[in-house]
């Protein structure tokens, strides 16, 4: 079985973001940039289904810059088989990129897509549901645990209040949530390694697809600033407080 890992650059989860001083979007100049969080736990997953003998291959896709080749050697590092970069400066939304997977899917047909639940750039959660719509194939999202046996997927989903299982027969798409595993991180060895490893350039005009936005944003605002706390002498001091704002 083949295992496809959408893997998307975006700004580290450790850096504070920055809003452009007009409000159109947030400033990523000279700016730490990363793999998001959530495909560093598919690519993950997919290696340990490769080791489990469950997968032979394992071909990890980016759709961004040139730069977005440093996401995916992380992939190879990482442990994946190969990779495709399909290069654009522009920004491309779920849609455009659900799209390009979709083409992709039918070219290299794996029988299981392991994307993030979301990108924590644009938090859209949306790429693998509507990759799911466009193939017509069963997705199992926000997965806590994932279990292929023969001909189906059992996807243990993070669900409100408790886990939900679900059983998928493949091809399917899987969306990763926090706890389904933790990353690896790639040795200096398999870094090496990785350079070697093929990594194929192609753009979004190779697979037909057409990614004009479908959306303006047209603002981004910093969150309300928190106000300042207060000290108060004693308990009673605090309760009179709270009794004074009505939060008691
Ligand atoms: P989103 O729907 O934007 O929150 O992204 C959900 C998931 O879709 C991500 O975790 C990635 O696995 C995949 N994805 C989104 N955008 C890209 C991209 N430009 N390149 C590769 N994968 C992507």
């Amino acid at each position: 079985m083949k295992i496809l890992v959408p893997v998307k650059r975006v700004i580290d989860y450790n850096v504070k973001p920055r809003v452009k001083s007009d409000g159109s979007g947030v400033d990523l100049a000279n700016v730490k940039m990363s793999m998001n969080p959530f495909d560093e736990i598919s690519v993950e997953e997919a290696i340990r289904l490769k080791e489990a003998g469950k997968a032979e291959e394992i071909v990890a896709v980016s759709v961004g810059p040139q730069k977005a080749q440093e996401t995916l050697r992380t992939a190879l590092a990482m442990g994946a088989d190969r990779a495709i970069l399909v290069m654009t400066d522009e920004e491309v939304e779920p849609l455009g990129v659900a799209k390009i997977l979709a083409k992709i899917v039918e070219e290299e047909a794996p029988k299981l897509v392991i994307t993030g639940k979301q990108a924590i750039d644009d938090d859209s959660n949306q790429t693998g549901q509507m990759l799911a719509a466009l193939l017509g194939w069963g997705q199992g999202t926000f997965a806590n645990t994932v279990s292929v046996d023969g001909d189906s997927v059992e996807v243990k989903r993070e669900i409100d209040g408790g886990l939900q299982t679900v059983k998928l027969n493949l091809p399917a798409v899987v969306t990763t949530d926090l706890r389904l595993n933790e990353p690896r991180y790639a040795s200096l060895p398999n870094i090496m390694k990785a350079k070697k490893k093929p990594l194929d350039e192609k753009t979004p005009a190779d697979y037909g697809v057409d990614i004009s936005p479908r959306l303006t944003t047209t603002n981004v605002s910093e969150p309300p600033v928190r106000q300042a706390g207060e000290k108060v002498e004693d308990v009673d001091a605090l309760v009179a407080k709270l009794k004074a704002v009505g939060a008691i």
